[in-house]
């Protein structure tokens, strides 16, 4: 086993208490590696090896946490093309996209490395008797970090970055299907320079066992986790325990809002970009494609013609714009999610469904009459599929975009500029791309209000989700 098939606890290079388990390639299905399965004592040991480093990687002046931090970023962008093989290998997703997911995350690194040098406390007015009031911002501790396959790197990259810029140690549990872009992160570190104990690398398919340890373990100060509504309501109960902070980036249901006075090859390209991503596998797709009636058979006849033009393939060939599913539970999931639609009244327009038996591509698919009671409305779709529903009025339309439990992303398109800033006051979303299908960035807080989440990620507020304010107050000053 290769030093970049194991886990990396306290610097070292450890094969899994419990054997190893097999990545595939989604694009064949066939084994690409056998990576270390961790047990419940090699966790225990990442986190104690990440309490020692804490007291030492804390003491460090902001500068020298940065100047860590941006050694990480320079190895990352050296290694940007065998990185972005890697995330095509084991995720599927076009090497374009995984290309562009490597900048995007070492964006982060080098972010976060400039912001931790300015996170510091304040100087308040003087109080009655002469007190003098101050804030500290100091590190909250050794982070739990948990992620999913959609974005090996940047998942990690999106958390690591501001932790270690504030002071903070990690203990990082990539998702199963994708260690491997994890444990390359983890050696570019460790070429970097990163102190052993800083990074811990736990890859291991006992996640539920994993997450509680992180929930529970006196030596974990917070989680970080990106995944699943249903798994955050879980990592959520478990922290309650001990009152352990949290930051959850979970599921979305995002809605997409067409206006009648929309340009309309905008709100089309906007869509592409939103909903095909990934082949439509991220929290920030839209996902349910609102469009007023007035332009909804012109908006409807651009938009098959674009999708009737992307072509599908393995992500290492240079064009192709759809890759494989994850797994074949994915697809699986996608086929059912289609049926059950048809079979509520939904009407598909465009898509063959999988293509080839057995294999993990699907194309992309429309379906036209999708109701708020149809079960595709409620569901985060995680593939090609468009569900489209016309409104009328634009009350109406955002009533329907608000109707659901989740509140992460949110588009629309308007030429008006009044309309778009109504319409964007009154979404229940954490983020609005107001004609714009793509807006996440390191500057800018990334995150979802009701059954998406809690905490930001990018931005001051991202920094923040990895300090303690402390107050202190001086008193006998005079
Ligand atoms: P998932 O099943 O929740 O898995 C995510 C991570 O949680 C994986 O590392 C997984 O490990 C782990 N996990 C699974 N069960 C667990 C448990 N009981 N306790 C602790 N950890 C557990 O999610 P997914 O289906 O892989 O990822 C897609 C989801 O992530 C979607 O809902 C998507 O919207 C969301 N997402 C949100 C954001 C955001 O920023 N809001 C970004 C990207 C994705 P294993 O791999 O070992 O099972």
């Amino acid at each position: 086993m290769t030093k970049l098939h194991k886990a990396y606890i306290g610097g070292q290079w450890l094969t899994g208490n419990r054997g190893s388990f097999e990545v595939d390639d989604p694009a064949t299905g066939e084994s690409v590696a056998k990576v270390a399965d961790v047990s419940l004592d090699q966790v225990e040991q990442a986190i104690d090896a990440a309490n020692q480093a804490f007291e030492s990687w804390r003491r460090l002046s902001a500068q020298e946490r940065a100047d860590g931090v941006l050694a990480w970023y320079d190895k990352v962008r050296e290694n940007r093309q065998r990185l972005a093989e890697m995330i095509t290998r084991e995720s599927g997703k076009p090497i374009a996209e995984a290309l562009s997911e490597v900048d995007y995350g070492a964006s982060y690194l080098r972010w976060f490395a400039e912001q931790g040098v300015r996170a510091g406390g304040q100087t308040l007015p003087t109080l009655p008797g002469g007190r003098r009031p101050l804030t500290l911002k100091q590190p909250v501790g050794v982070v739990g970090v948990i992620t999913p396959w959609n974005f090996p790197l940047a998942m990690i990259a999106r958390k690591a970055a501001p932790a270690l810029a504030a002071g903070c140690t990690l203990v990082i549990k990539p998702a199963a299907e994708t260690p491997l872009t994890a444990l390359l992160l983890a050696e570019l570190a460790e070429q970097a320079g990163l102190p052993a104990g800083v990074i811990n690398l736990i890859p291991g398919t006992d996640a539920a066992a994993i997450g509680k340890c992180l929930c529970t373990h006196s030596k974990v100060r917070k989680l970080s986790f990106t995944g699943s509504t249903a798994v955050g309501r879980v990592l959520m109960a478990q922290s309650a325990q001990k009152i352990q902070r949290l930051s959850l980036e979970l599921g979305g249901n995002a809605p997409f809002l067409v206006f009648d006075d929309a340009n309309l090859e905008a709100a089309v390209e906007g869509l592409i970009a939103s909903k095909f991503r990934n082949s439509g596998q991220t929290c920030v797709c839209a996902n349910r494609i609102l469009v007023q009636r007035g332009i909804y058979d012109s908006f409807i006849a651009r938009l098959k013609t674009r999708m009737a033009s992307l072509t599908l393939g393995p992500g290492a060939l240079p064009g192709a714009d759809l890759g494989p599913l994850i797994s074949d539970r994915a697809i699986a999931r996608v086929e059912s999610l289609v049926e059950q639609a048809l079979e509520a009244g939904a009407v598909q327009t465009l898509g063959a469904g999988r293509v080839g038996e057995g294999s993990r591509y699907h194309s992309p698919t429309l379906l036209e009459s999708v109701t708020p009671e149809n079960p595709i409305w409620s569901q985060e779709i995680f593939g090609p599929v468009v569900s489209v529903t016309p409104f009328d009025s634009e009350e109406d339309g955002i009533t329907l975009a608000n109707h659901t439990e989740a509140g992460l992303a949110s588009y629309l398109f308007s030429d008006s500029l009044s309309r778009a800033i109504r319409v964007a006051e009154s979404l229940d979303y954490g983020m609005v791309g107001i004609n714009e299908g793509i807006i996440s960035s390191a500057t800018a807080p990334f995150g979802g209000i009701k059954s998406s989440g809690l905490g930001r990620e990018g931005g001051q507020e991202g920094m923040d989700e990895y300090l303690e304010t402390k107050y202190l107050c001086l008193g006998g000053i005079g």
